[in-house]
């Protein structure tokens, strides 16, 4: 059996690396990757492939960025010349971004089967560009599935019952995998003993320049330092704002430096989707720069507190306490990639 998966951004590289450590145990699969080349920079890519060990990419589409219609178009063009080539049985394709809805419009025209993993999403806010890339794609795909209850709901209640599988999140599995390998491993930069730590990448807090500047504001108020990995979108904005002295900018981390950076960090400030879930697997507070979350479980016991780009809001946030982290079961059993490969296995058309 031949899986292709198409991925081109970080937080898709994680994911890949737990069904790539699936596929590697099993000997009637073969796995090709596309890498479309929506992330490129080193420590946007190269560095999720050899931290995470993720097969290097059978091909590199290199399409960079771009606005949507052009890198969406790039992709599609170049997808479809590879999977004419390769006819895999399955097209595997990860969550929201521009690499995923090309995968899934290429695919679905050559009638070669996609399974969509971290389906069933929704913001219910179609100003955010992920919002229509995962309704078109689960619209798509022949085999949704579905990381929480939540997620599997919505589907339900857009007619995709027969085709969704509540398999639990990807994510889940490999924050089980990596906690305890990282618990002795040196981080690349020197802390402060107390810090919280920030990413801001989202484009209603990065184009919005009043937004950005109004959680920095925020961050300005604070007695600890914020450590900021910055996003290299966010980088091209960082000149327009006034920045405070406690906010150390450093470059992007990789994943097992991010993720000690939350366990030792006091609290969290995000508007990424991974980086919510990945505060509540690690029991760390986490407050959210946006509006609404597609990661809603997460909210349960103030774990996670929506604040937007609100300054007042972010200073409030700050000083609130949680209660418990109930993460059983919501996410699945951390055997989300396992449970995939299998149906898919099962399901080879
Ligand atoms: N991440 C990382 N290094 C960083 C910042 C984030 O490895 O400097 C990880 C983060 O832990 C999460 C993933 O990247 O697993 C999330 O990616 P991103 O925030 O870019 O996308 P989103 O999840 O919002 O789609």
């Amino acid at each position: 059996m031949k899986i292709c998966n198409i991925i081109g951004t970080r937080p898709q590289f994680i994911k890949q690396a737990t069904i790539s450590r699936v596929i590697k145990n099993s000997n009637d699969i073969q796995e090709i990757i596309i890498h479309t080349g929506q992330h490129y920079d080193d420590n946007m890519s190269e560095l999720f492939f050899e931290e995470l060990e993720i097969p290097k990419p059978d091909y590199n589409l290199e399409i960079g960025s771009g606005l949507h219609g052009l890198q969406t178009g790039k992709m599609l063009e170049k997808i479809e010349k590879v999977l004419i080539k390769e006819q895999p049985d399955y097209v595997i394709l990860y969550g929201d971004t521009n690499s995923t809805i090309a995968g899934a419009l290429a695919a679905s025209k050559l009638h070669i089967p996609i399974a969509h993993i971290e389906a069933g999403l929704r913001s219910f806010n179609r100003n955010m560009p992920e919002e229509i890339n995962r309704i078109a794609t689960d619209s798509i795909s022949d085999i949704l599935f579905a990381p929480t209850k939540t997620g599997m709901d919505n589907l339900i209640n857009e007619g995709l019952k027969d085709r969704s599988i509540f398999s639990g999140d990807v994510m889940y599995d490999s924050v089980l995998f990596y906690q305890k390998k990282i618990e002795h491993k040196k981080l690349s930069m020197n802390l402060p003993e107390r810090f919280y730590l920030a990413t801001i990448h989202r484009p209603s807090n990065i184009d919005n320049i009043y937004n950005f500047q109004s959680i920095l504001n925020a961050f300005a108020s604070f007695d600890k330092d914020v450590i900021f990995p910055v996003h290299p979108r966010t980088k091209n904005t960082l000149h327009k704002t006034v920045i405070s002295d406690n906010v150390k900018i450093v470059d992007p981390v990789g994943y097992l430096d991010i993720l000690q950076l939350v366990i030792k960090s006091d609290l969290v400030f995000t508007d990424s989707g991974g980086l919510q879930k990945e505060c509540f697997f690690l029991k760390k507070r986490c407050v959210t720069l946006r509006e609404e979350t597609e990661w809603i479980e997460t909210l349960e016991n103030n774990c996670n507190i929506l604040t937007g780009a609100d300054t007042q809001k972010i200073i409030e946030a700050e000083k609130q306490i949680c209660g418990d982290f109930i993460i059983k079961e919501k996410f699945g059993d951390g055997k989300a990639a396992e449970l995939i490969i299998e149906k898919l296995t099962e399901n080879k058309l």
